[in-house]
Parts: structure tokens; C-alpha cells; sequence
């Protein structure tokens, strides 16, 4: 198997609800997002993908949650904006966006030393 590495960032706030501790008041992070695409075979130019394509559609994916309270985001209105949830958030819709190429994983870093991954 093939697999290619894009990242990207967004600075977007968020507060959890029900959650005892700090993070039950709205602040921000820089979340740095890594998304794993792979594939078993090659195109005629040797590529999984064209870098440059996938690295415009992750920045305009992200867009949407980019400068925001995630928690007004409508997929955000029931479910918390952890970093689990924003992983399976992106993962299902960059599925979309790529598609048919695969989404292996989706990684979402909170800070330098924390990350929360989704994958099927
Ligand atoms: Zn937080």
C-alpha cells in the first residue's frame, strides 16, 4: 500500500458541555489536522494523488470550521467538539470531498503532546 500524509491547520474555539474542568469555558486552540490517504496502485505519473490538488481541497474542507465556536457549527449543536468528534467530523466529509479515493484516517492534534485519531 501507498500512503500519503497532508496537513494542514485551523484556529477555531470551542467549550464541552457537561464536562467538569477547564475546558467547560470557551477557549480556542490551533488544531493541527493530518489526514492519511491510501492507495494500492499508482497512476501513470507515479502518484497516489497530486499533492497539490489534495493539499486545496483539505484547506477549503477546512474552511468551514475554520475561525469559529465549533460549537455553533450545526454538526457540533448536539455532540461535543472534542478532538475524537472534529476527527470523525473531517473524516466523513473529506471522505466525500476525495472520493474515490480512501481516507484511511483523520488525526487531530489539540496541542503538541495530544492527538485524537478516527478511522474505519
Ligand atoms: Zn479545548
Amino acid at each position: 500500500m501507498f500512503e500519503l500524509r497532508i496537513q494542514d491547520e485551523i484556529a477555531s474555539a470551542h467549550f464541552l458541555r457537561g464536562y467538569e474542568g477547564k475546558c467547560k469555558n470557551i477557549h480556542g486552540h490551533t488544531w493541527k489536522i493530518e489526514v492519511f490517504i491510501v492507495k494500492d496502485n499508482l497512476n501513470e505519473l507515479g502518484m497516489v494523488a497530486d499533492f497539490a490538488v489534495l493539499k486545496q481541497q483539505l484547506k477549503e474542507f477546512l474552511m468551514g470550521i475554520d475561525h469559529i465556536n465549533l460549537n455553533d457549527h450545526s454538526y457540533f449543536t448536539e455532540i461535543n467538539p472534542t478532538a475524537e468528534n472534529i476527527a470523525k467530523y473531517i473524516y466523513e466529509g473529506f471522505s466525500k470531498v476525495i472520493a474515490p479515493l480512501r481516507l484511511n484516517k483523520v488525526n487531530v492534534w489539540e496541542s503538541d503532546r495530544a492527538y485524537a485519531s478516527y478511522y474505519e
